[in-house]
């Protein structure tokens, strides 16, 4: 918690009760004062908000447009607090004011999904676990302004937006050429590895995404920026961006090789590898951990390191 202060940025970190823990939000000075991510919500949250924009210098009311990395609750739990523009992909829209109709649909996604992965029967209501973390982010905000690969961002002269698919749809993340400064929301972590996680599609009944392959072309995308430091959403600053996603690229194919590992010696569901990776916490973090196991059968699919065996009763089974 407290504030930290850059060239015309200034960092406020503020509690989440996520395991991720804190979570940073930035304050730009350009043409108008910009938010950039709105927090959790939750009183202790608001309070240390509250807290750090006063120990910036301003009122929460000074605050005059809010732009967001991604629509994940706690980067926009306290959007609900403002009446000001908001920037974001357009994928944020159905989440910071979501409907009962949008919220069923989701269900019905990762119902159908689930049952594909080979999750039991007796266990896709863990497709209602998903719904737990909505009421920390927030319900009746509008997205004013739609941002897009290149875009200017708006009152805020020399900052850029990239499109970064993987950890959410929505991902976004702001370049300053001049300096090489990233605020790169959740797309790289300086102590954990972001998840690429499973979200229905935009458009209602098209394929499912394949975050982890979204995320690896999302990461070769700033490999090669002249990046000098990295603002990000959870943690420190990361000043060797380049050295980290080398680090973040040989884990991850590590961890495929051990799945691969295992299916050549049976065939198996992603939920079967699923509970072997993570017996511990595969109940009580089911988005999670299927998000990690779906991706890295992606990528081996896409390699080719591994086939379909069988379908039956629409579950699938792959081998190695
Ligand atoms: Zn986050």
């Amino acid at each position: 918690m407290g504030i930290k202060k850059y060239d015309k940025i200034i960092k406020i970190t503020v509690p989440t009760p996520f395991p991720i823990g804190d979570v940073n939000t930035y304050l730009v000075k350009g043409d108008r004062l910009t938010l950039i991510d709105a927090g959790i919500n939750t009183p202790e949250a608001r309070a240390a908000f509250q807290l750090g924009v006063a120990e910036a210098g301003y009122k929460v009311s000074d605050i005059e447009q809010v732009i967001l990395t991604h629509h994940h609750p706690d980067h926009i739990g306290l959007l609900d607090d403002f009446d000001v523009d908001i920037y974001g992909h357009s994928y944020c829209g159905n989440w910071i004011s979501y409907n009962e109709s949008f919220l069923n649909w989701r269900r019905e996604f990762f119902i159908d999904l689930f049952r594909a992965l080979g999750v039991p029967q007796e266990m896709i209501q863990l497709a209602n676990n998903l719904d737990n973390t909505l009421k920390f982010g927030c319900e009746k905000s509008v997205l004013t302004g739609e941002l897009k690969e290149g875009d200017e961002l708006p009152a805020l002269p020399g900052w850029h937006v990239l499109e970064t698919p993987g950890h959410a749809q929505s991902h976004l993340v702001f370049y300053r050429e001049k300096d090489g400064c990233l605020l790169a929301g959740d797309h790289v972590l300086k102590s954990v590895s972001s998840n690429p996680l499973l979200e229905p599609p935009s458009v209602r009944g098209a394929e499912r995404s394949k975050p982890l392959l979204q995320y690896n072309n999302s990461l070769r995308k700033i490999m090669y920026m002249d990046i000098q430091q990295a603002l990000t959403g959870h943690g420190n600053d990361i000043k060797s961006i380049h050295s980290l996603i080398e680090r973040r690229f040989a884990r991850q194919h590590d961890r495929a090789m051990f799945i691969l590992s295992m299916l050549k010696e049976k065939p198996m569901t992603i939920f079967e590898v699923c509970t072997k990776l993570f017996p511990e916490i595969y109940i009580k973090e089911t988005g999670l951990t299927l998000s990690e196991t779906t991706g890295q059968f992606d990528y081996l699919l896409e390699r080719g390191d591994i086939q379909v065996e069988t379908i039956e009763n629409g579950v699938i089974y792959y081998r190695g």
